[in-house]
């Protein structure tokens, strides 16, 4: 039954880790949850029954574009802010202003959920609490969310992870700036006196050097002095471990137990790579039989990581362009540096495809006039590299494939449907 073999993996999981936590899972019911942070996990898998008939396999999708922020990163973000508050990094008593990069989707979670844990704003003369730094390429929709729910957006032309300009370096320097006076000083300080080793998961401009212990985390949260200051806080999805946690902890347990521990493989892109780090880590400590399969769209590095070991050859270097340099309709998967989450995920990937912006839009349309799935280019590309995997496989026996609808087509229309409407003349 699907509870002894909950009860299996659940010691399976303690053996596995005891750093992990494995929380009981809730499916969504008609219980009254609380706030809108209750709203957060626990998606529906949903079968794909265009696909899974025609090629004789289950295609399985977590819906998390059902998470009230929209997207699969609401569990991330839920997941950074509260490991934050725990290590006194982030406190609702203290004005904080929260800085990311992002394309989009990560903004808006964390917004969402600041918002609704009231995370006050920074003490004047900032007035937002919420600094997002983003590529000025993406899609408007995701631009006009961020606005609507009050956070700042400043949007930057895509550049390279070695440019100060690049979106990501600039958030994490805006979070050191920030507050800088006396708070940075004590900050360098303790930086000088070796007493603060800046950890990878998070800058955080917090006090003087006395309340800051080894790991760069606070000793005295409640401290009155501290908690007087204004902090800038780098949510650092990159880099965070948070972000595989919550999957490792979250949308994976979640799925082994939907499909009854039966899954063949899951199927995931990856942006930072919290999302198939932390599921297919997940999977695999529970049946190391679970191939877990990448999804790359065109530009990416991750590809060649996975297959030859480094992001770009020297043969292919001169005439391929990276993701920075394409006009990409495909948003929010494809990388072209290692990270924390990434390198948690390249070793576990059994398999790996490349997708073309015209294979994602081709497929965005199918499951429209197919299913009424109306799902944003990154679960497209997801859903192309199921049928391709399964082609290379030669499955047809029902075997099970997961993956992630990530978001709605929602977010998505100026770029995507414009384009298969005919709406919008994009490459
Ligand atoms: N799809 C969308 C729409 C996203 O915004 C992201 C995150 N950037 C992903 C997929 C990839 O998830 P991850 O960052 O966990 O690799």
């Amino acid at each position: 039954t699907s509870i002894s073999s909950y009860r299996r993996a659940r010691r399976r999981q303690s053996l596995f880790s005891e750093q992990h936590e494995f929380r009981p899972i809730v499916l969504r019911s008609d219980e009254v949850v609380c706030g809108v942070t209750g709203l957060i996990g626990n998606t529906p898998l949903v079968r794909i029954d265009s696909l899974s008939d025609a090629l004789g396999v289950e295609i399985l999708g977590k819906a998390e574009f059902l998470n009230p922020g929209g997207s699969v990163k609401d569990r991330v973000a839920l997941r950074i802010i509260e490991d934050a508050e725990r290590q006194g990094l982030l406190h609702p008593h203290t004005g904080s202003r929260i800085f990311e990069g992002t394309v989009g989707s990560t903004g808006i979670s964390i917004a969402t959920i600041a918002k609704a844990r009231q995370i006050p704003q920074a003490v004047e003369p900032i007035s937002r609490f919420l600094a997002i730094i983003m590529p000025d390429d993406v899609a408007q929709e995701k631009v006009n969310a961020l606005l609507a729910l009050g956070a700042d957006v400043q949007r930057v032309r895509p550049a390279s992870i070695v440019d100060k300009k690049q979106y990501v370096n600039i958030a994490r320097r805006a979070a050191i700036e920030f507050g800088r006076s006396d708070i940075m000083k004590g900050l360098e300080d303790a930086r000088a006196n070796h007493e603060l080793h800046t950890g990878s998961a998070s800058v955080v401009v917090t006090t003087t050097s006395s309340h800051i212990n080894a790991e760069g985390t606070i000793d005295d949260p409640l401290d009155e002095d501290l908690l007087s200051k204004p902090r800038g806080f780098f949510a650092d999805q990159f880099e965070n471990r948070s972000n595989f946690e919550a999957h490792y902890n979250g949308s994976g347990p979640e799925i082994w137990r939907q499909t009854n521990s039966h899954v063949d493989a899951f199927v995931s892109g990856a942006g930072t790579g919290g999302t198939i780090a932390g599921i297919g880590q997940f999977l695999k400590s529970m049946n190391e039989e679970v191939q877990v399969v990448l999804a790359d769209p065109e530009g990416s590095g991750l590809y060649n990581k996975v297959r030859y070991g480094v992001m770009y050859d020297r043969k292919e270097a001169e005439g391929t362009k990276r993701r920075h340099q394409v006009d990409t309709v495909v948003e929010g998967i494809g990388i072209n540096r290692m990270t924390n989450n990434i390198d948690l995920a390249v070793p576990i990937i059994d398999d790996a495809f490349r997708i073309t912006d015209v294979e994602a839009v081709a497929m965005s349309r199918y499951l429209v006039q197919n299913d009424g799935l109306f799902l944003g280019s990154s679960s497209a590309c997801n859903l192309v590299a199921c049928i391709k995997f399964v082609k290379k496989r030669g499955w047809r026996d029902g075997q099970t494939l997961v993956t992630i609808l990530c978001d709605s087509g929602n977010r998505h229309y100026s770029k995507v449907s414009a384009w298969y409407l005919g709406r919008a003349d994009v490459p």
